[in-house]
């Protein structure tokens, strides 16, 4: 094993929204912070070759589960936001609130900082205008949804967003990260974290592989940043127990209905237009994909013929809050079925979908599989780790969708983002040599 002798202040594992904020807001306070990622840092080029490599290889990025529904993840500096389609959904406070977490302040100084907006009318699909019109009409309050997007570069019949977006009009973390470098933040690529190094009951370091070497480096202060499934295995490598017993998937499946004489060429920005039922814990969106994944889609769901379909359908997605019924096991593998609830929300929420694609005229509709997109509460606030996103180890936090403290069922990014800027408030302003705030932690570490 190679020893390094440099020391930082800070080292943050992982660059999607939870490391990246971190990371920028740490460096912005002067501190020397390392960036450590597992994917690479090439341009983004939006073609499909490349997503798919960045997200979507079985086994990969794209663990499979014990039903063999696609959980997607980004691996690439950026993280999973490199993939994503870029709604900005308000955070539910009132979860947060329970567990003594305010971030209010955090997300206005977001909004006022970040392309946060509803996408222009100009850029609206003829899908996403008639879905919404037909909600409206049964009764649903669907509105355009807040987006990530720099509006002025974004294109008109453009399906690049979930491919990356090479137009540089989908904000993404990477601008974070960008940022980090730019104020004098160092990155390591390539490089993946086996565990955290600790001395005494406290972070000293990480030890990632990269290549066939194995290296360690040091800092007063760790931050992991791995995603929903990426975080749990690094900390149970380091000694805890407990973590990534319980994963939520937020999980979606698609509701494709054809309109005769709809117009468009099918390829728009996704989720456009929305709702939420709160209480249902489903959320409903128009989402265009690229034309070779609703291929795959079709195939999945061995709906043969419908591949021919593209133009004139209404794409309709449905989101779950789903039970925390998953699970990852030992080397990184995951359990998760579909609940008997889960499956009522489906079931509701198809039958929601039908109903507005009816309203929109679609005479035949049809359903994909189930795929999903935000693993996360597998290493929760309020068990895991503290209010402050502290495990029990001094030194050692822990930042992206794994701290959910229960399912969410709504886009996590701007959350993320918030709770991210207040932890690098917190590390930059207070002795964090302290005491686990305000919980019993349930994980024992060794
Ligand atoms: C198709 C799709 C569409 C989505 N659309 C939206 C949306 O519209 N709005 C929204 O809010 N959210 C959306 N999401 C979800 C959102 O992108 C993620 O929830 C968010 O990026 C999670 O951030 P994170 O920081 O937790 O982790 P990630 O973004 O997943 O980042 C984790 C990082 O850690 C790195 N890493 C993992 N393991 C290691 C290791 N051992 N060592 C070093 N580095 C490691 C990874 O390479 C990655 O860079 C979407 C997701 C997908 C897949």
């Amino acid at each position: 094993m190679e020893k390094s002798v440099d020391r930082y202040d800070v080292i943050v594992v992982g660059t999607g929204p939870g490391g990246g904020i971190v990371a920028r807001d740490l460096t912005r306070q002067g501190k020397r912070v390392l960036i450590i990622e597992r994917g690479d840092y090439q341009p983004t080029r939006g073609t499909i070759s490349q997503m798919v490599s960045r997200g979507w290889v079985p086994g990969v990025q794209m663990p499979l589960t014990t039903q063999v529904k696609p959980v997607v993840r980004g691996v690439t500096t950026g993280g999973t936001s490199m993939l994503y389609t870029a709604t900005a959904h308000e955070p539910p406070y009132e979860i947060l609130e329970k567990y003594g977490i305010d971030i209010r302040d955090e997300i206005a100084g977001l909004r006022a900082e970040l392309p946060i907006a509803p996408i222009r009318d100009e850029l609206m699909s003829p899908a996403a205008q008639l879905f919404m019109k037909s909600a409206r009409e049964l009764g649903y309050d669907c509105k355009k949804l807040d987006k990530f997007i720099y509006q002025d570069k974004c294109l008109r019949d453009c399906d690049s967003c979930i491919k990356g977006c090479p137009n540089g009009a989908k904000w993404n973390s990477r601008y974070l990260v960008d940022e980090a470098l730019h104020n004098g933040a160092t990155m390591i690529n390539h490089a993946k974290v086996k565990r955290v190094i600790t001395e005494g009951g406290r972070a000293v370091g990480v030890e990632y592989k990269s290549g066939v070497k194995n290296i360690s480096l040091h800092a007063d202060i760790v931050v992991i940043a791995a995603g929903g499934i990426g975080s749990p295995v690094i900390l149970r490598n380091s000694g805890f127990s407990g973590v990534g017993e319980k994963l939520c998937m937020d999980p979606i499946l698609v509701v494709f209905g054809q309109v005769k004489g709809l117009g468009g060429s099918g390829r728009a920005v996704p989720m456009m237009t929305g709702f939420h039922l709160k209480e249902e814990g489903i959320m409903f969106a128009d989402l265009h994909i690229p034309k070779v994944l609703k291929q795959f889609f079709d195939v999945h769901a061995l709906n043969l013929g419908k591949v021919g379909q593209f133009e004139d359908v209404i794409p309709i997605m449905v989101k779950i809050r789903d039970d925390l019924s998953g699970k990852i096991r030992n080397g990184g593998l995951l359990k998760k079925d579909i609940s008997p609830a889960d499956k009522i929300k489906f079931n509701n929420g198809e039958g929601i979908a039908k109903d507005i694609l009816r309203q929109a005229g679609a005479h035949k509709t049809y359903t994909s599989q189930i795929v999903a997109a935000h693993p996360g509460a597998s290493v929760k606030i309020g068990e895991h780790v503290d209010k402050n996103l502290k495990t029990r180890f001094d030194g050692l936090y822990v930042c992206d969708c794994s701290v959910y403290p229960e399912a969410l069922g709504l886009p996590p990014s701007l959350m993320l983002l918030g709770l991210g800027k207040r932890l690098a408030k917190h590390l930059a302003t207070n002795n964090t040599h302290g005491k686990v705030d305000d919980i019993s932690l349930l994980e024992t570490a060794g």
